[in-house]
């Protein structure tokens, strides 16, 4: 069995670093220390399973703060960094993209130079099992057409002023380890979605809004493809190549869930006529509102996970079909959960939708 290890997860708070930092601490013997600035995306209630556990810590911080990285470094002392912290929604990046720049750009740089220098100080044993763990997206790959998949040679196109950044991030982090040596190991996923997820995002927005009976927004004519992947299989396989992945390599994390929009608005209608009939609603399809099409739009997403299948021996758990009834399960039973987000931070901005 590997050792304990203590791990560093930025963005811990947020939808898939918190499913990180819940497996961490439910399904291995690792410590976990969530650093997290607590944006509108960062929510401690996210954690709040494992708040109570030895193993686990939290620090309130900012990335971009170079001192308190070199002092989160010093005092805690990781054996492994999972990078998550970013600005993470397409729709305000197109809005407001300097935040973008600042977090998910420098940002990164920042806890590079942290990360570097913690690593320059460590010797035999601790300095070769180091690692820095950047998660990053499969949008750094650009659109696809109908056919073909993206593998981890496929050339960056990024397209939004988010997926830039993010191409951007994985490029330093890229050139810290070929230039200065740091053990990194990128990996780049697809579309998540499930438990604890923002309810600005497609799927979480859609299963709220059919809930109460409010349109259904689907940018242009719904015929964008993602490829979904449930959180909790994204957080498994992030465990694996943060702790087996070979350094300076990278990994695309998917489960060929290749779906339209629409696909997705119709299937959560279904699952919801059934399981919370609402006479007065009536049959949700109706409530789908086609919407002006977001600037830019990707037309498909699709990856190729052949690799980290059969080099680190991960296969995603759930199909689209019962991760799909899960997450609705989950937010019918969690009403305390998002109704804090919904009548607070998130009321009265514009219908957002998923990356
Ligand atoms: P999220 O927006 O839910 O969470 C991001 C977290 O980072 C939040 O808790 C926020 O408070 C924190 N954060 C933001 N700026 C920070 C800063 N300056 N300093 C410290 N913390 C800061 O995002 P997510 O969906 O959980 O995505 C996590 C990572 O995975 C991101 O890097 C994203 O690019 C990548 N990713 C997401 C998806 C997806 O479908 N959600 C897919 C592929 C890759």
């Amino acid at each position: 069995s590997t050792p304990s290890k203590r791990i560093l997860v930025t963005g811990g708070a947020g939808f898939i670093g918190s499913a990180v930092a819940r497996h961490l601490i439910n399904d291995t013997e690792h410590s976990v220390l969530v650093l997290d600035k607590l944006t509108y995306a960062g929510n401690l209630d996210s954690l709040q399973p494992i708040v109570s556990h030895s193993r686990y810590s939290f620090v309130q911080a900012d990335i971009l703060d170079a001192a308190t990285m070199r002092e989160v470094f010093a005092s805690y002392r990781p054996d492994i960094v999972m990078h998550l912290a970013a600005e993470s929604h397409v729709d305000r990046s197109i809005d407001g993209p300097g935040e973008f720049i600042q977090t998910n750009v420098v940002g990164t740089y920042t806890l590079l130079q942290a990360a570097l220098a913690h690593w320059q100080g460590l010797s035999g044993q601790d300095k070769e099992a180091f690692r820095f763990h950047h998660i990053s997206t499969d949008e750094v790959f650009g659109s696809l057409g109908r056919e073909g998949y993206f593998t981890e040679s496929t050339a960056y196109d990024p397209r939004s002023p988010y997926s830039a950044s993010k191409a951007a991030s994985d490029h330093l982090v890229r050139a810290w380890h070929h230039t200065f040596g740091l053990p990194v190991v990128v990996s780049n996923c697809s579309n998540n979605y499930g438990p604890y997820h923002f309810p600005e995002k497609l799927i979480p927005l859609v299963i709220l809004n059919a809930l109460e009976g409010k349109p259904l927004p689907v940018y242009g004519d719904g015929s964008n493809v993602r490829d979904w992947l449930y959180v909790e299989d994204h957080a498994r396989a992030l465990a694996l190549i943060a702790l087996t992945g070979q350094v300076g390599e990278s990994y695309n994390v998917g489960g060929h869930n290749e779906k339209t929009n629409l696909e997705v608005v119709q299937a959560i209608c279904t699952i919801l006529d059934e399981v919370a009939p609402d006479a007065k609603i009536g049959a949700r399809q109706n409530l789908i509102t086609f919407v002006r099409d977001r600037p830019g739009h990707d037309q498909r997403y699709a990856i190729d996970p052949a690799k980290i299948g059969r080099d680190l021996g991960w296969a995603p758990q759930e199909t689209f079909e019962t991760g799909l009834a899960k997450t609705v399960r989950w937010y019918l039973e969690n009403r305390p959960w998002w109704e804090r987000i919904r009548s607070g931070v998130y009321r009265g901005e514009r219908l957002g939708q998923v990356a």
